[in-house]
């Protein structure tokens, strides 16, 4: 699997939870791009022209590949990012899994043409059709932190649609963005309809300016912006999955003890590195301190150690550099006030990366803590008066990626789910609407915007064609040349009979209107 390179042109794969080189991965060299990029669009031509329920078959294939080697993916993700194995079995494999099988099933559904009805009388003669085309070729740059369930989450909808794709996956995981183009290819498609290019964030931005006919990126704000300002100088069409800071308010009828055990999950999950982490949590005042001392409790429970340890509950961060952030904004935080209700601490005994899952209470929006995102092991909560308070704190914030309500009363939650801005709010759940399937997820504000997944990442995927074909191909129209006073006054009555306020109007000036339907052509 890893390739044998000189260590100049070389990127490590590091286990996080050790520190150690576990693989090296030979870079594409940027000057490669323009040939990759050719190969592509060559075998795009040759796929696209397959029946689109050849591609459903091999992504059903890819399903199976990926089935059959799951234990041996699960380790992967685990040894490349760190996570806990049963996070990455739920995460990552569970989403490739029911991905694949959800575009194989329904694609053919989602992708045929679709009938456009005409509302207006005068274009009944008219059938209208939405023809869905691939784009050519797609970019696909992402991120470490689900490096299975991510890059394939949107390469599958792209070639059931019929597109190309070039991955470039993080540098931080490239043996498993290596295993995406080796399950392609073990799944028998045909070559160069997935390629895989290893290299940092250069080799992303060269990707970008080569010019691919649309990009989707997933990663953080920073990036995205220069991802968006390269593609704007082409009009390349993207797709921006960018970072989150989602909020959590608990109102006070909600089920405390499984609201808890929510904010926990939802903060510690993958070490908190999830674009869909709770990062903030807004409780209302008359149970904030009995829900602060379950998430502390809660908390102390958990197992920290390496991801391959079967009881490990929440893993290393992905790089020192991580840890040295979130300590940092965890400084800064009690700096201003706020209090560390149980961990705090970095935990080089453990190894390079670890830093211990942290509740931090009595935060507010002055902190770095409650405005950038974190990306680590925080539970950081904030007592509120009620929830019109609540709903004003979640929107202060410049990432509108997903968020949650908890209450007893879900009328009332989906009621507040309206008022909050973000891409998905979930009542009574956190984050797992991301493996479903149906569901599309991306985000508003600094979180990016497009959608991937369900059928509307589908339809990212596609270049819409409006096709119209006239039922009276023999009758030139109404509106075409022979222009004239006659034909003045009829467009009139046209308009008056098409829209009119008063019906009795309409039908007074039908007769005159169809003087201009049935007129003589001199041109
Ligand atoms: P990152 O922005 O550092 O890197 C993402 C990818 O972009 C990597 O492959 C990197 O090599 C590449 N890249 C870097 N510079 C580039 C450039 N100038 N042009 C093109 N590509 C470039 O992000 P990361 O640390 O890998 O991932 C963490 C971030 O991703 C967090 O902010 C997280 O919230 C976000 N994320 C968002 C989603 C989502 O669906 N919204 C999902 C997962 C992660």
């Amino acid at each position: 699997m890893a390739a044998p390179a000189s260590l100049a042109s070389c990127i490590e794969s590091i286990n996080p939870a050790t520190g150690e080189v576990i693989a090296r991965f030979e870079t594409t060299p940027p000057a490669e791009i323009p040939r990759i990029l050719a190969r592509a669009r060559r075998a795009q031509a040759d796929w696209a022209s397959q029946p689109l329920r050849t591609r459903c078959a091999l992504v059903r294939r890819l399903g199976q590949a990926i089935y059959a080697r799951r234990q041996e993916l699960a380790d992967l993700v685990t040894r490349e990012s760190g996570k806990p194995r049963v996070e990455a079995v739920f995460s990552d494999i569970l989403v490739s899994l029911d991905t694949a099988n959800y575009y194989a099933e329904h694609a053919p559904l989602l992708l045929q043409p679709e009938r456009v009805p005409h509302h207006n009388p005068a274009v009944k003669a008219k059938a209208g059709w939405l023809h869905y085309e691939p784009y050519g070729v797609i970019a696909d740059i992402s991120p470490w932190n689900y490096p299975l369930a991510i890059p394939l989450g949107q390469i599958i909808p792209a070639v059931v649609a019929g597109n190309a794709v070039v991955l470039k996956p993080s540098e931080l995981t490239p043996w498993c963005g290596a295993m995406v183009g080796e399950l392609f290819a073990r799944a028998g498609f045909p070559p160069d309809v997935v390629q895989v290019i290893q290299g940092g964030g250069e080799l992303g931005a060269a990707l970008v300016e080569r010019g691919p006919d649309k990009v989707v990126f997933t990663g953080s704000v920073a990036t995205g912006k220069r991802v968006a300002e390269s593609c704007a100088r082409r009009l390349t069409p993207c797709v921006l999955e960018l970072g989150g800071k989602d909020a959590m308010i608990v109102l006070a009828d909600a089920d405390l003890e499984v609201a808890s055990s929510a904010a926990v999950w939802g903060s510690f999950t993958n070490c908190g590195q999830a674009c869909l982490s709770v990062e903030r949590i807004y409780v209302e005042a008359s149970i904030a301190d009995r829900f602060s001392e379950r998430c502390a409790a809660k908390t102390q429970l958990l197992k920290l150690g390496p991801g391959s340890d079967p009881h490990t509950e929440v893993g290393p961060m992905i790089r020192a550099r991580q840890v040295d952030r979130v300590d940092e904004q965890l400084r800064e935080a009690v700096a201003r006030g706020a209090r560390i209700l149980t961990g705090g601490r970095r935990r080089p005994d453990l190894g390079p990366c670890f830093f211990e899952p942290t509740v931090v209470a009595d935060v507010d929006h002055s902190m770095r803590m409650m405005q950038e995102e974190t990306f680590g092991p925080i539970l950081a909560l904030r007592s509120v008066e009620d929830a019109e308070e609540a709903v004003s704190m979640a929107n202060d914030s410049a990432f509108g990626l997903a968020a949650s309500i908890w209450t007893g009363d879900s009328r009332r939650g989906r009621r507040l789910a309206t008022q909050i801005r973000a891409g998905a709010v979930m009542v009574n759940d956190v984050a797992s609407y991301f493996g479903i399937a149906e569901a599309p997820h991306g985000g508003r504000g600094a979180s990016g915007w497009g959608r991937t997944h369900s059928r509307l990442g589908l339809l990212e995927l596609v270049q819409v064609k409006y096709v119209d074909v006239d039922r009276l191909p023999r009758w030139p129209k109404s509106w075409w040349y022979g222009y004239n006073e006659e034909l003045g006054v009829a467009a009139d009555r046209f308009l008056e009979f098409l829209f009119a306020p008063e019906w009795r109007h309409r039908w007074r000036s039908a007769r005159g209107a169809m003087r201009a339907v049935f007129r003589g052509h001199r041109i």
